[in-house]
């Protein structure tokens, strides 16, 4: 039985002050819940506060972000052993806004994968397609190339370390969000795809969805039996709108 998992990624977002009075939201409507492994995804310079404040809580929290580089000369990198060190447990890697904005390609992402699992990080590896690629029925060969230049990189059986989040562009951050229907059907995709190679990790491995989920869709999808979870953007600067997410 695989355990659910939800994330918060807050992206360039919050205060001091805001984050604070998230996390507070976060811990009491969460308090006494153990049917979720949840997550929150703060900035860098937020996550010492962040970890503070969660202490004595179940909610742990992560990086959006890690360099593919182990140390050294790479001005404003942030490495995986130093996300260790200050106790993270999770990794965001691939996250659909690195790739396109920023150009990150399958093969640094696998790289980024690689060394947090050198530092006992949990990647959560982002993978999805755009509008022009769903629209060219391409969506099955994006989601595979991305996945197999990981497993290329790490080998399948590390790929039982990590999460997987399905997160189609199209749906992230438009208010667009997959049916049900359409979530299920990559989630199946990548699960048997995984099959293929391990078939006792895919039954295993967490996949979730991310794009555009809120209170209102979020049962609906994570009913489907290929969904885990989820990765929660906008929805997840919200307390309350969150912990119903959690809850669902
Ligand atoms: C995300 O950033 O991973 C995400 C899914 O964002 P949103 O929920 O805002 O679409």
């Amino acid at each position: 039985m695989r355990r659910r998992w939800v994330g918060g990624n807050w992206k360039m977002n919050g205060s001091l002050e805001d984050i604070s009075s998230l996390v507070d939201g976060m811990i009491t409507g969460l308090a006494g819940f153990e049917d979720a492994e949840v997550v929150v995804f703060p900035s860098f310079v937020y996550l010492p506060k962040v970890k503070g404040q969660l202490s004595g809580s179940k909610i742990f929290f992560g990086a959006q972000n890690v360099s593919q580089f182990d140390h050294g000369a790479y001005t404003g990198e942030v490495s995986a052993s130093m996300l260790a060190d200050i106790g993270c447990k999770f990794v965001l890697v691939g996250h659909s806004e690195r790739r396109h904005v920023y150009g990150e390609t399958s093969e640094v992402v696998a790289e980024k994968f690689s060394q947090a699992l050198s530092h006992r990080l949990t990647p959560v590896l982002c993978i999805g397609e755009t509008l022009e690629q769903r629209e060219a029925n391409q969506t099955e060969q994006v989601v595979l190339e991305q996945l197999n230049t990981v497993i290329g990189e790490v080998g399948v059986e590390s790929l039982g370390r990590s999460v997987i989040a399905y997160e189609p562009v199209w749906a992230i951050g438009t208010g667009l969000t997959a049916t049900p229907e359409q979530a299920q059907e990559v989630h199946s995709f990548i699960r048997k795809t995984i099959a293929l190679q391990h078939e006792a990790l895919a039954d295993e491995i967490q996949i979730v969805y991310g794009g555009s989920v809120k209170a209102a869709n979020a049962a609906e999808i994570f009913e489907m039996p290929d969904v885990d979870g989820g990765l929660i953007g906008g929805a997840s600067l919200k307390a309350n709108e969150f912990v119903e997410i959690v809850k669902s």
